[in-house]
């Protein structure tokens, strides 16, 4: 998809600030610094559209893009910061929730791991949680241009092990640097949106 418009629309913090106009969304999911906001970049050609980076502490939001008129991407505050408090981990269980449990026009979800480790318990919890709901995972292994070729295989495999990915969901190797996987990543998402 030739992206020609690409623009955030809201920063929500809670359901009655979602969009209602019925746009198929895609949200993106992942620990926090694992390359999220990168990827979503890399898709739409954009040097920093979403914020890379983002630092604790600061407000958690679900972060709306509205892609082309077509569809959104929503990129969902990472997890997994050793520092965050027992009273912001719950908050932002409460708004995960309420998001993945109620949103009709969430098509699909893309969980962005880092291909170089095996997946975390943070890694494997989301991966469960968003089973738990029945939604389509597609799992991204980014960083891909960390790894030698010779072992991208071998990394990969434990992903898919670690995660213990069903058989409907595809994991898709990612760089954000070298934008391999790119193609296929658009490929995934038409058949969603
Ligand atoms: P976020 O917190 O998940 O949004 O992570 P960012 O997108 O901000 O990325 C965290 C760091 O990893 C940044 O320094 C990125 O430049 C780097 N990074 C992200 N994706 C890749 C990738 O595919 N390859 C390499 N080599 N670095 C990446």
């Amino acid at each position: 998809m030739k992206v020609t418009n690409a623009e955030i629309v809201i920063s929500a913090v809670s359901q009655k600030q979602y969009p209602n106009d019925q746009l198929p969304e895609i949200a993106l999911a992942g620990r926090s610094n694992v390359g999220k906001s990168s990827f979503i970049n890399k898709l739409i050609n954009r040097k920093n559209l979403a914020r890379t980076s983002s630092k604790p502490g600061k407000t958690q939001t679900l972060n709306f893009y509205k892609i082309n008129e077509a569809f959104y991407f929503v990129d969902v505050p990472g997890y997994g910061y050793a520092k965050v408090s027992k009273k912001e981990r719950e908050k932002w269980g409460v708004m995960m929730e309420e998001y993945f449990q109620t949103r009709e026009t969430l098509k699909a979800v893309f969980l962005i791991t880092d291909v170089r480790h095996e997946p975390t318990r943070d890694d494997i919890q989301m991966y469960d949680f968003l089973k738990h709901f029945d939604l389509p995972v597609v799992v991204v292994a980014t960083k891909l241009d960390k790894i030698p070729k010779t072992k991208r295989a071998k990394h990969l495999k434990r992903t898919i092990q670690t995660l213990q990915v069903e058989s409907d969901d595809i994991v898709l190797p990612f760089s954000s640097e070298t934008g391999e996987g790119k193609e296929e990543a658009w490929g995934i998402l038409k058949q969603y949106i």
